[in-house]
């Protein structure tokens, strides 16, 4: 049978390489549904070629446009608006593979409503599991949801752990995880020039394509950052467990080691369609379009320790994970005004790091137990973030 499949966020970098996978097995996948912000010649594009059932703008005056280019072009997707319609789509009986791959904290309603519908929940969208991890994995088991990660090295660590790893990593014979990071452009610059550093700058990472959010995001380490929260939900352990390991060919995407000192790990080209296609056809396997890693030219692998002064965002986000409760709420908030505000070039680089640490230091975390305590310190961080943003008192 084919499965049926909604993509959230398909007009981004995660959501093309999804339609791109998809594509290429037209005998195994339907898609049902594709949602975006507000891109609509996108979107329209996309609906002409993969003929969904349903597609969904965040913005009402965006979804009308959509209509009316649907209608001249013949186009026969239905579309919807809004927060609401993300939801629906993400909850139809008809679909049974949702793929997570909103940007930041918006991306939390609509997945949340798979995993509560127990659907197959592709996660890229890791903000949703940093935000509110608990409540997250809690609805996933609950409703007899899969969660598969979407992420590289979360998807390589899935890949490097055995099958029965819920049962506790040290009941399944598992030392620790090798989080691997290429440390982005910015690894070997003098720390001192790191204030003067432009969006453009960041976003050009040397070794992934990818949106700007998390392009910054990786220039920062806050990536990775995210990335070591992502993993203590999605394999049950603490940040102590967690060794994160510069590694700037990004070719190794990830490690697990063993009690007997084994260490797996998972290779190939940085193309983020290969874990795609892993989660998709799980636990079958099917091309990607991702050609074979050369590991003749490939040749050397460098690894590193992580130079915490150098990413103040790595630290904060430990802090953050260790702290519990909303911490990593208020992380993650301040984190999204402060890069957004450094895109538009209202503050510099290295006030990034400044003004999330400031924000945590000026709310209390609470415990992460319901959703209205996790969007109520969201929206506190975002304000927090907006002030020290606007006054700027930090550059
Ligand atoms: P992107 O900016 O390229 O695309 C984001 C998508 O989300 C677009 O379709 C956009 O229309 C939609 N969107 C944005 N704001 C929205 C809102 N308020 N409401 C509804 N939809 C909204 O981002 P991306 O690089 O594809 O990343 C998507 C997610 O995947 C992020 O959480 C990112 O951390 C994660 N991720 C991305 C990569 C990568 O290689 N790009 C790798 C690992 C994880
Ligand atoms: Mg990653």
């Amino acid at each position: 049978m084919k499965r049926a499949v909604c993509v959230l966020g398909a007009t981004g970098s995660i959501g093309i390489s999804t339609l791109d996978v998809l594509a290429r097995h037209p005998e195994r996948y339907r898609v049902i549904a594709l949602t975006a912000n507000r891109q609509v010649e996108r979107l329209l594009q996309q609906c002409l070629t993969h003929q969904p059932r349903y597609a969904v703008m965040v913005e009402e005056e965006a979804a009308e446009r959509l209509r009316q280019g649907l209608q001249q072009k013949g186009g026969a997707t239905e579309v919807l608006s809004g927060v609401a319609g993300l939801e629906y789509v993400a909850s139809l009986d008809e679909v049974d593979t949702v793929m997570a791959a909103i940007v930041g904290a918006a991306g939390l309603p609509p997945t949340l409503a798979a995993a509560r519908h127990g659907k197959r929940v592709l996660l890229a969208n890791k903000e949703a599991l940093v935000m509110s991890g608990q409540l997250f994995m809690d609805e996933i088991r609950e409703h007899g949801a899969e969660l598969l990660p979407i992420d590289s090295e979360h998807n390589a660590i899935f890949q490097c752990m055995p099958g029965n790893f819920e049962q506790g990593l040290e009941n399944v014979g598992v030392r620790r995880i090798l989080l691997t990071a290429s440390g982005g452009p910015f690894r070997n610059t003098p720390i001192e020039q790191l204030a003067a550093v432009t969006p453009e700058q960041a976003v050009a990472h040397p070794n992934w394509s990818m949106g700007r959010k998390i392009s910054v995001d990786s220039a920062t380490m806050m990536n990775k950052g995210l990335e070591v929260i992502e993993a203590c939900w999605l394999f049950n352990t603490t940040p102590a467990n967690i060794q994160v390991v510069l590694h700037p060919q990004s070719v190794i995407h990830s490690m697990v080691e063993y009690a007997d000192g084994s260490v797996l790990a998972q290779l190939g080209n940085p193309d983020m369609r290969t874990p795609i296609a892993h989660a998709l056809a799980w636990p079958e396997r099917i091309d990607s379009g991702v050609s074979s890693l050369d590991i003749f030219s490939v040749a050397r692998l460098d690894f590193e320790p992580p130079d915490l002064q150098r990413f103040p965002c790595l630290r904060l986000s430990m802090e953050a994970m260790e702290a519990g409760g909303t911490a990593p709420t208020i992380l993650n908030a301040a984190n999204e005004i402060a890069v957004e505000a450094f895109l538009h070039e209202q503050i510099g680089f290295t006030a990034i790091p400044r003004v999330i640490e400031t924000t945590l230091e000026r709310l209390p975390s609470n415990p992460a137990d319901s959703l209205e305590r996790i969007f109520a310190d969201d929206r506190a961080a975002r304000q927090v973030a907006a002030e020290l943003v606007a006054g700027a008192r930090l550059s």
